[in-house]
Parts: structure tokens; sequence; C-alpha cells
């Protein structure tokens, strides 16, 4: 095959091609700002640019409490952001990931399926889960319950915590030994 003949051929493959995608491109920057929308999280609630927390998943009283408060069931979304899964809770996970900053406090639990909590994001979730988590809490969690998502942990949550590790009791659930703060990196 002769150069020439490649390049008509590559020629006319790209302007196929061109001829497409031509009619969606149209499409792409309105296809683009629904997708930011759709991943945009809810201002203020994230844990922003906290450390990991050392303490790494819910257990005891925390635990108990975060499985109390969603009656033993599952607290995702049946479908997207409709209805509410069916399944008991298996396990206590955290809404704004740990990975990603999220605190192990209360106001940052939910209670998952086995199932659910096999297919969580590490993502940080958008601000329509959030709010939709705080909508069906709204109608099952105990009157006075927080509903209130937030990956941060208070000062309050701080207090309550030094002061369960200062009484000299066993070392907290999870805790890990800090490491060494890195400098220079974030
Ligand atoms: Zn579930």
């Amino acid at each position: 095959m002769g150069r020439a003949t490649l390049l008509d051929q590559l020629q006319s493959a790209f302007s196929a091609l061109l001829a497409g995608v031509a009619p969606v491109l149209p499409w792409l920057g309105p296809a683009l700002v629904v997708l930011i929308v759709l991943l945009a999280p809810l201002p203020g609630r994230g844990p922003g640019l906290a450390e990991r927390d050392p303490w790494r998943g819910f257990r005891y009283a925390p635990r108990r409490r975060a499985l109390e408060r969603a009656g033993g069931r599952c607290e995702a979304p049946g479908f997207i952001v409709w209805g509410r899964c069916e399944a008991p809770a298996a396990e206590v996970d955290h809404v704004y990931p740990w990975s990603r900053g999220g605190a192990t406090v209360l106001s940052n639990a939910q209670a998952l399926c086995a199932g659910h909590n096999r297919a969580k994001s590490s993502l940080r979730p958008p601000w329509w889960y959030v709010l939709g988590l705080e909508r069906r809490r709204r109608g099952y969690f105990p009157d006075g319950e927080e509903v209130r998502v937030s990956g941060a942990m208070t000062a309050e949550d701080r207090a309550a915590r030094a002061s369960r590790v200062s009484a000299g009791g066993p070392p907290p659930p999870g805790a890990r030994p800090r490491r060494p703060s890195r400098s220079g990196r974030r």
C-alpha cells in the first residue's frame, strides 16, 4: 500500500469520525454542566481539609446507636433517591469516606446493608445523596435525633472523645498510633 493511499484512507476515516461526532458537539457543554451539578458536594457538610481520623471505624456505643436510630434497617435509598432499602443493616459506614477525611462521628454515620456497604463509593457523596438521606431520616429517626449529616468533627465531638480517652480506660475503639505528620504535604 502506497503512502498516499494510506494517508487518503486516514483522512477519510477522520472526516467520517468528525461527521459522526458533529451532531453531538452542541450537547457537550450542557452535558458537562449537568455532570458537574450532579457531582457537586453539599457546601459546608464535608470534612474540609481534615486529616484522617485516627479512629478508623464505628465500634461499640457509636455503632450501636447508629444502628438503633436507623431501626436496624439500611439507610440507603431504594432507587437512586427514591424509597428506602428494605434490607437489614449490617454495617455502620461513613457518609463522607474516612479515607477522604470524613470523621468517625455519629453525624457522619449511616447504617448500611451488606449489599450497599459493598457497593459504597469512596468518593465524597454529592449534594442530592446527603439531602435525600436527611429527608428519609426525618421519617424514621427517633424524636430529637439529629438528622443533619456532617463529615467534620465538632468541638463537642472532640471534647467527648478526649474525656473518654483521659478517663484512663482501655485505648479508644479503633485507635491507632498517630504517625508523625509529614511536613510539606497535605
Ligand atoms: Zn441496603
